[in-house]
């Protein structure tokens, strides 16, 4: 006890500052895109269409949920590290059918705080210093944040416009530039479908390429499939763990907070060979050991009402489709009746917003149009986007003059965000 408070106090017997110096690792990584942005639209009291939370009143159903859970004893207490038992089984039971095969809900799902966990144990349970993880940008912020902190390199792979630009399927890889990024230091790669900025869905042969191609190199590969229930209706949400070669590699990513809308509950899973899930439940159980056991209760019995109304009208993830996509639609006139284009979207949250016809003018010899735009949207007009160029790590020129809005709200806050854009031009 004595050593330890000698060693901490400096020969002036004040405090030693260096001790208190952060760890190499997470300098560099001090600025996080949501807290900034978040803090800006709140300053300027902004409708917020730029941080991806929706904001309408919870279904009926999960207040059901809630108040059934409460009278559940076990709920309160601590539960199994690796998955409530209810949880676990239920999304067995509606990951199988999808999937193609049966999920041991024991060894073959995790759940985690918020998807954020389940990738953050992904990563950092198979990156060690120097390896390389290939991210297809733009890409979600966190991933290459982990990456860094792992000591690994991201490597950065865009997606491009092949043809018209304003179809979000059309941004591709270029085989021959993915291909041409593995090395023999790479260990994992990053997919995310639907994709979050684009709102892209990676077609089933695009999968298959790319779930080719790691395993020719025996890669890893971590699927961020968090928006997989907001896929517009009659379009389809292709797994790259279904590709040949992909489930024994692959490890993918759910999260609760974005299947049933209520991005607070951060609760989020992981499903793949148990061969990779024991690796990530060596990370978890080392941070936090479990994921609250009540929100598992709650979550366990919506993934159960799910299963039971498959494809009928009252199922929530029917819904939410629907919910989206006409979330969607009102941003997407607005936009139209602004005269400006948009990336459009099949999927997510998210669409891309062309600021070029704004025809505003800024200095971009320090900072990139997109983000002056985006800030200067937020103070003047009231509207709160984030900027594209956020979202990629090395090719920032493709992000050139776009903003990301979330269309994933109200009736009344997606009302006063379109008027705003029907506004924008006339100011
Ligand atoms: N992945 C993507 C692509 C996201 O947009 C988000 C946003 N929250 C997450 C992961 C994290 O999900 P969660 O809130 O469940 O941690
Ligand atoms: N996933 C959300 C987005 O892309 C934000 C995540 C967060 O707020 N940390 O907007």
């Amino acid at each position: 006890m004595l050593r330890t408070v000698q060693q901490s106090l400096c020969c002036h017997g004040n405090r030693c500052l260096s001790n208190f110096a952060p760890a190499q690792r997470i300098i560099g990584h001090e600025k996080n895109l949501w807290v900034e942005y978040s803090a800006l639209a709140i300053k300027h009291k902004a409708v917020n269409l730029g941080q991806g939370f929706p904001d309408f009143t919870p279904p009926e159903f999960l207040k059901e949920a809630w108040s059934d859970a409460v009278n559940v004893p076990s709920a309160h207490w601590y539960t199994r590290g690796q998955g409530y038992p209810r949880l676990v089984n239920a999304l067995s039971e509606m990951y199988s059918p999808e999937l193609g095969r049966q999920i041991d809900p024991m060894t073959e799902i995790m759940t985690s705080v918020g998807a954020y966990e389940s990738l953050y144990a992904a990563l950092t349970a198979f990156t060690d210093p120097g390896d390389e993880v290939i991210l297809i940008e733009p890409h979600f912020d966190s991933y290459s944040v982990v990456v860094e902190v792992c000591g690994g390199k991201p490597v950065y792979v865009p997606l491009k416009p092949d043809g018209d630009p304003t179809n979000a399927n059309n941004w591709v890889l270029d085989k021959a530039e993915f291909e041409g990024a593995f090395t023999s230091k790479t260990k994992l790669l990053m997919v995310n479908t639907p994709h979050n900025p684009i709102g892209k869905l990676f077609s089933a042969e695009e999968m298959e390429f790319i779930a080719r191609t790691c395993e020719k190199h025996n890669v890893i590969i971590v699927s961020d499939e968090v928006y997989e229930r907001c896929v517009f209706p009659g379009h389809v949400h292709h797994r790259i763990a279904n590709a040949p070669g992909g489930w024994e590699r692959t490890v993918t990513v759910g999260s609760a907070g974005k299947s049933f809308s209520m991005t607070g509950y951060k609760l989020g899973w992981a499903i793949g060979p148990e061969e990779l899930i024991s690796k990530l439940q060596t990370v978890h159980q080392t941070a936090v050991y479990s994921a609250p056991t009540i929100l598992q209760e709650v979550i366990a019995r919506c993934v159960e009402r799910e299963i039971e109304l498959k494809g009928q009208e009252q199922s929530y993830h029917s819904q939410l489709s629907k919910i989206m996509e006409k979330g969607c639609s009102e941003i997407i006139s607005a936009c139209g009746d602004a005269g400006l284009s948009v990336v459009e979207p099949f999927g997510g949250y998210f669409i891309l917003v062309d600021t070029s016809p704004l025809g505003l003018e800024f200095d971009t010899s320090q900072v990139a149009y997109d983000i002056q735009c985006a800030q200067w949207l937020t103070e003047h007009m009231k509207l709160a986007g984030i900027p594209l160029s956020l979202f990629f790590g090395k090719n920032k020129h493709l992000s050139e003059k776009y903003l990301r809005l979330c269309f994933a709200k109200s009736e009344q806050t997606l009302k006063i965000g379109g008027d705003i854009i029907r506004d924008i031009v006339a100011k």
